[in-house]
């Protein structure tokens, strides 16, 4: 028998895989079933070329476990190894600069086993021993058998082997017996191992018997050696992308489309990208992008690989040249790993702009789940935004779909404000804005739906884009001839104590408060236009829309919404309601108004036209009295005002109709506008 010490320069490398792969421990297996599967592609490679004339036979990896011996036993009918390939190839371990490293990716194991092609050694991260037995395919070689336990010593033998190939003997130890039992290997293999090229079997296939689940000869296959990914299109149905799917994602709905990725210049990648139907947020979550590397599971994290928005994407990406097994801030910043990001963006963009062509009746179809997906990359990759500018599309309330340059065009001639800009009308509740969507529907305008998640930072952009010559305003947000303005309005010329008037007693029947707030304001519309109506400042709730996104406490979003309350002056209801003020209110209100005048001219000659800091004190005193007694006056004014709007069945009509087709009345509110207008039928 053979002793010696593995070639390591650090004293024993051992504690230090054992210390810092803490995380990953489970990827000993991954490592050495990769391993069984080089050695037979190896060796069916020698086949292919005439190196290797026996039989290949079966090469099934075969994965054991024996809990009474505690073992994990890994076998491969590949090309084994010599004694001196073994020496070379496990003893001699090239490891220099370790420590630095180490320390370094310590919370990387990817990394730590890819720098010092260590993944045969990831098993003592779950063993107290571990034996190699093996065979080389070359003629005449002698079967070899390698120990070591987990110190710089091994020892080396001859033993009797029949086959060709290895195994490797994992001697697991106590903290690490999990990995003995079905279900964990099981899910490992599941994970891993799932699309290997070569068939991989743990134990045998089970059936029922008797009521008892009995073994069966045949090998428990649990791979599929040729997954569709890495089939040509040509040789693939719909049928056959949609099953690959469900492999990977057994609970998901079918997916939108498929991107099949083939790319063997300037790197090798292929893949498949799935667009999904998305039913709620947390799905987004647990079906991710899978990475592999030459059919072998690496990871589900593609940030970095894949560019942000397309992470919502699910399927397969492969790649050999992708440097998997560094840390992501490396990957980040690889020169190739942004090649491969770019050419995927363009690949996606290309095929939905193939299929938009070919297929348009299908992708409208198919739209308004595939919406989210785009919008979100216009939104965070400029490159996309440019090539999503011919597929993506504008959907209006009718259900129609136009791409940006045919939705332009359509508006182009008639929604043009005097100024020449373009105003693009949208909605994003279609119930909720009906009387608005009428109104400018009758003026032969176009409305938008805008209902998205993202649709606030999307019209943001849209409006960025267009340099000042478009807006987008919705519908409520003003009175349709304000919205699309073709001439100027006339001012309002309405007395000062009219207006002071109104305002005080609209404000006293507005349910102002936490939630809401409101601001009376006038325009001298057409008669044709309501008397009173409510609009929503366009800016102002955009901000708090996309503030709500962001999530948290924020500024915006702890205003109260703010609406303007639009009194039009020049309606007859209007005037007949200033009318009936008067006669109830004058024989009060008008010595209070003279008063006032009174207050106001007495205050101005204290002042002259000094600043209030230089007048003597006496006159202060005096000044500071006027002040409260204006107030005072004011706020008397103000009572028999707001008296009046509570007893005037008239105004507080005019101001439920305004909350009411903004589906703002609600609750008591409500019932007592239902019981006010059958009175006054
Ligand atoms: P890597 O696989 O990254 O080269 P490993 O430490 O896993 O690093 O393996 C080192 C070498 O040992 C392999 O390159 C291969 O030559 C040899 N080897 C490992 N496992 C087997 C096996 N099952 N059959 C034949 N050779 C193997």
């Amino acid at each position: 028998m053979q002793k010696g010490n593995i070639g390591v320069t650090t004293d024993n490398i051992f504690p230090v895989i054992k210390k810092f792969l803490y995380s990953d421990h489970e990827i000993f297996l991954r490592e050495l079933v990769s391993n069984a599967v080089d050695a037979t592609q190896k060796l069916k490679t020698f086949a292919s070329v005439g190196e290797f004339k026996g039989e290949l036979g079966d090469v099934t990896v075969q994965v054991k476990a024996d809990k009474d011996a505690g073992t994990l036993t890994i076998s491969d009918r590949g090309i084994g190894m010599t004694e001196e390939e073994i020496d070379k190839y496990i003893n001699q371990i090239a490891f220099s600069g370790a420590e630095e490293f180490l320390e370094k990716y310590k919370n990387d194991a990817n990394a730590i086993i890819g720098h010092f092609g260590l993944g045969f050694y990831s098993s003592f991260m779950v063993s107290k021993r571990v034996d190699i037995i093996t065979k080389s395919f070359k003629e005449g070689a002698k079967a070899v058998k390698w120990s070591c336990d987990g110190s710089p010593e091994y020892t080396m033998e001859e033993v009797e082997k029949a086959d060709r190939g290895t195994d490797i003997v994992l001697h697991i130890d106590d903290e690490n017996k999990d990995f003995l039992t079905d279900s964990k290997i099981n899910e490992l293999l599941n994970k891993y191992c799932k699309f290997l090229p070569v068939p991989v079997a743990f134990g045998k296939k089970k059936e029922w018997k008797d009521g008892k689940q009995v073994e069966t000869e045949e090998l428990n296959v649990i791979n599929n050696t040729q997954p569709a990914w890495t089939r040509k299109p040509a040789d693939l149905k719909e049928e056959d992308y949609k099953n690959f799917y469900h492999d990977l994602y057994p609970m998901a709905d079918d997916p939108l489309f498929n991107i099949h990725l083939n790319v063997d210049f300037p790197f090798n990648l292929t893949g498949i990208l799935y667009f999904p139907k998305i039913k709620n947020n947390f799905e987004v979550q647990k079906n991710k992008i899978q990475l592999y590397c030459n059919q072998v599971f690496v990871t589900d994290s593609v940030e970095g690989i894949v560019p942000d928005f397309l992470t919502l994407l699910h399927g397969v990406i492969d790649s050999p040249d992708i440097p998997l097994n560094v840390s992501r801030s490396y990957l980040q910043s690889d020169g190739n790993v942004k090649k491969i990001s770019s050419h995927i963006t363009k690949k996606v963009a290309d095929r939905l702009q193939d299929i938009f062509k070919q297929e348009r009746a299908d992708y409208e179809a198919k739209w308004d789940d595939l919406k989210i997906f785009i919008v979100y990359g216009m939104l965070t990759d400029e490159k996309f935004a440019e090539r999503a500018e011919k597929f993506a599309l504008l959907k209006n309330v009718d259900g129609k779909y136009f791409t940006f340059e045919e939705y332009k065009t359509l508006i182009e001639e008639n929604q043009k404000d005097k100024d020449g800009n373009l105003v693009y009308l949208y909605a994003t509740n279609k119930e909720a804005q009906h009387s608005f969507i009428e109104a400018a529907q009758k003026k032969g305008y176009d409305v938008l739906i805008m209902d998205g998640q993202l649709d606030s930072h999307f019209i943001s952009r849209l409006e960025q884009k267009s340099e000042g010559k478009a807006r987008y305003t919705r519908v409520d947000a003003d009175v349709i001839d304000k919205l699309i303005m073709k001439e100027d309005v006339k001012s309002v010329d309405l007395p000062n104590e009219q207006q002071n008037a109104l305002i005080d007693m609209f404000n006293s029947q507005l349910p102002n408060g936490e939630k809401m707030s409101f601001v009376v304001s006038f325009e001298n519309l057409s008669a044709d236009n309501l008397p009173v109506y409510i609009t929503q400042n366009e800016f102002m709730r955009r901000m708090k829309e996309m503030s709500a996104m962001q999530g948290g406490m924020n500024f915006y979003g702890e205003m109260p919404d703010s609406y303007n309350l639009v009194v039009n002056v020049s309606h007859p209801l209007i005037s007949r309601l200033l009318k009936s003020e008067e006669e109830a209110c004058s024989a009060q209100v008008n010595p209070l108004v003279a008063q006032l005048a009174d207050l106001s001219k007495k205050r101005a000659d204290l002042m002259g036209d000094k600043k209030e800091s230089d007048l003597p004190d006496p006159v202060k005193e005096e000044i500071k009295k006027i002040d409260e007694e204006t107030t005072k006056v004011r706020e008397e004014k103000k009572s028999h005002y707001v008296k009046f709007a509570a007893d005037s069945k008239e105004l507080r009509q005019l101001v439920d109709l305004a909350l009411l087709s903004n589906n703002l009345l609600r609750g008591e509110a409500l019932s007592a506008f239902i019981k006010r207008s059958v009175d006054m039928m």
